[in-house]
């Protein structure tokens, strides 16, 4: 038999200090029932991302580093957002290990799904996307919102597996190849897709948050939609242009029809068809100048090429450290 696939759970932190010690050990947990099915290896890791936490997020993390090999946490510079921190993890990742499997730390997304996650790679998958079957352990407002975020991305012509979130397995071979995609804005939903490769869907119930609370106000849902449509997506573009053209022949008609008028002498005062045209049309010109606008920022932003995370410490990195300036006086010793 050949040798079981190391496995790194990759898990973004962001002020999750209540959260944090309930769901450390059951990913520990998970991580080792697996290990001991022999479906991964023993060297499999549970990686944190400590995404800038302005609470003792950090400290948590070293503390567990430091009281069982298999939790290591890296810390970013400061907070660059959950879809860095995503990725910061998962590149860090790749080259140490076969698949690593990305999950939120609150413990909303069944760990028990990652069975079948390493039981479909195991099987040929490259890439296993956690889907959600039920939502309804969500508010009301954030089941609606989201489900809605999903036909609109569709519609708007950015693919993404529907009710699939950042929960997903997806192998080393599929990371190295995403790591050219060196993008700044970073929609990793829509983007693993784009990487190829076999893939397959698994499903869990998502539960509510054990602890702590939603990062995710609707100002930055919408913000990752629209982040969403306009990273993978010009359609929005392509509708204003139509826009403008169904907008042009209507203009044409109405011209024809006021110059005939015109010529017949039945031209009357049209103040409120002028005031109606010119407030219609300058409302859509303004939209989509911004539309355009965005996607003409986005271009700069890309251009300019900036590293998308930055990586300040890592708990094993500390070790080694201190090991150095521990050794470091006895040298000098012995050289002396
Ligand atoms: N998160 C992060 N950086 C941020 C915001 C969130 O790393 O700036 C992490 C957070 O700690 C959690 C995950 O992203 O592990 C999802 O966040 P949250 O649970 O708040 O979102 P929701 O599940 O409500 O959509
Ligand atoms: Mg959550």
């Amino acid at each position: 038999m050949s040798a079981r696939p190391i496995l790194w759970i990759v898990i973004p932190c962001y002020n999750e200090e209540q959260v944090l010690p309930l769901t450390a050990p059951m990913f520990l947990k998970k991580l080792r029932e697996l290990t001991e099915a022999d479906r991964i290896s023993a060297n499999s890791r549970i990686l944190f991302v400590n995404d800038g936490s302005k609470d003792r997020t950090w400290d948590i993390i070293r503390e567990l580093a430091a009281s069982d090999e298999h939790y290591i946490g890296i810390c970013q510079s400061r907070n660059l957002g959950h879809q860095n921190a995503v990725l910061a993890g998962l590149m860090e990742a790749k080259d140490r290990c076969d698949i690593t499997i990305s999950i939120d730390c609150d413990g909303q997304d069944d760990i028990n799904a990652m069975d079948r996650m390493v039981e479909e790679y195991l099987k040929g998958a490259e890439v296993v996307y956690g889907v959600r079957s039920r939502r309804d352990k969500d508010s009301f407002f954030k089941r609606t919102t989201a489900e809605g975020f999903y036909k609109l991305m569709k519609a708007l012509g950015a693919e993404v597996v529907f009710n699939h979130a950042d929960y997903r397995l997806i192998s080393a071979r599929v990371l190295e190849h995403f790591a050219e995609f060196g993008e700044v804005n970073i929609f990793l939903r829509g983007l693993v897709p784009l990487v190829g490769f076999p893939s397959t869907t698994v499903s869990y119930e998502r539960a509510e948050r054990l602890a702590g609370k939603s990062h995710y106000p609707l100002r930055k849902m919408l913000a990752l939609a629209f982040n969403g449509i306009t990273s993978l997506s010009v359609k929005p573009i392509t509708l204003i242009t139509g826009c403008g053209v169904g907008f042009s022949v209507i203009g044409l008609i109405l011209m024809i029809w006021a110059i005939v008028q015109s010529i017949l002498g039945k031209t009357v005062a049209g103040w409120t068809s002028t005031i109606c045209i010119i407030c219609l049309l300058g409302g859509i010109q303004l939209i989509s100048l911004g539309i355009i606008g965005q996607y003409i920022g986005k271009t700069y932003l890309e251009a300019k090429h900036r590293p998308r995370y930055i990586i300040s410490a890592r708990t094993w990195e500390s070790e080694e450290r201190r090991w150095r300036e521990e050794t470091a006086p006895e040298t000098e010793g012995k050289n002396a």
